[in-house]
């Protein structure tokens, strides 16, 4: 038998959303927070044209797609690293701090790839539990030891969809050691319009040891394309670029994440309205009784506990795929209308 390392035996699989389909041929996939949107047609041509080249390598330093961003949020381009999709990026950073003995913190539950890419770079996961479906920062602060080498933070939370406050967030940090890492996970941020949910970028500019994970899945709908980035200082960036496998963000990605960033406005326009389908959501869910902590992200959160499972097949019997985690709840993505109408007429019918 050939050898593997140990760690393999226990890590958690990731389990990716699943899509269902009902015997009369429905089918809504609300179990991975995607776009519920087709790709716009610019960025489909884009990619048309792109496909005549892809007998060549990428360019492995994906220089105009990394231009692009530095313009967009006016930061150096060395500040700036790129990944296929921002969890590659993540595990990217746990392999530049990852050696027996580095401990990790993060929320949890959180999202689900933080534990596996923690075992993976052979780090400790150190989970810290949420409070009230929300980080605790001051136990995640009361968690930091001499061997911490980097915590995360997502926000807004997946799969909670709470954010943290900007007073919450600062008082946090102005606590953590500057030779910590902080990673602001923002894969939701486009979603965000809560005033007071800081923009991480803004405590990347005043603080060298924080950085900010940002992906085109989820708002830019390029899940599909696999490209995610992080923006931090040429230490952070610098280390994250150095263990990136060559040519891990592919030619169409580049230029899917580039077409999409010129197309920006029209994909925002599309983000607006999954926000006001995300209030349409929530309100009428609590109207029906259920309790929904306030979400800043494309989806919604219902903690279920021993019946989370039982209200998955119940949303199956109607076509609709939500993630569900046993025994703790289950999380549901805002879809079109007609997806989240099938979800709400599940939910109705459950309680
Ligand atoms: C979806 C998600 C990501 C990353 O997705 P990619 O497709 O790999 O860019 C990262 N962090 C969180 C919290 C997410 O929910």
């Amino acid at each position: 038998m050939p050898r593997f390392r140990a760690i393999l035996d226990t890590m958690p699989a990731y389990k990716p959303g699943k899509a269902v389909l009902t015997a009369d041929g429905r089918s809504y996939k609300l179990s991975s927070n995607e776009s519920p949107y087709d790709p716009l047609p610019s960025v489909v041509e884009a990619i048309a044209e792109g496909a005549r080249q892809i007998n060549r390598y990428p360019d492995p330093g994906c220089a105009q797609l990394t231009e692009a961003i530095a313009q967009r949020y006016d930061v150096p381009v060395e500040h700036v690293a790129l990944g296929a999709g921002s969890v590659t990026v993540a595990q990217q950073l746990f392999e530049t701090v990852g050696e027996p003995g580095a401990e990790v913190i993060y929320a949890w539950r959180s999202f689900e790839a933080y534990p596996l890419l923690a075992d993976l770079a052979g780090a400790v996961s150190v989970q810290v539990p949420l409070a009230d479906e929300e980080h605790d920062l001051d136990a995640m602060a009361a968690a930091v030891t001499d061997r911490t080498r980097m915590i995360f933070v997502c926000n807004p939370n997946n799969p909670t969809g709470v954010s943290i406050r900007r007073d919450r967030l600062t008082a946090f940090l102005d606590k953590i050691p500057d030779n910590i890492l902080v990673v602001l996970d923002e894969a939701y941020r486009e979603y965000v319009r809560d005033e007071d949910v800081p923009d991480g970028l803004d405590f990347y500019r005043e603080r060298r040891n924080v950085c900010v994970l940002r992906t085109f899945s989820k708002a830019y709908g390029l899940a599909g394309l696999r490209v995610g980035y992080l923006i931090g200082h040429e230490p952070v960036a610098g280390a994250v670029r150095k263990v990136m496998v060559p040519f891990a963000v592919n030619h169409l990605a580049q230029i899917a994440a580039c077409a999409s960033l010129q197309a920006e406005a029209e994909l925002l326009t599309r983000v607006e309205t999954v926000v006001k389908e995300r209030t349409r959501v929530r309100e009428a869910l609590i109207a029906q009784g259920w309790t929904v902590p306030p979400t800043e992200a494309n989806f919604v959160w219902l903690r279920l506990g021993e019946r989370t499972m039982d209200f998955a097949a119940a949303c199956a019997v109607e076509g609709v795929a939500v993630r569900p985690f046993a025994g703790e709840g289950a999380r549901v993505s805002i879809g079109d209308p007609e997806a989240n109408d099938a979800f709400l007429k599940a939910a109705a019918a459950f309680l």
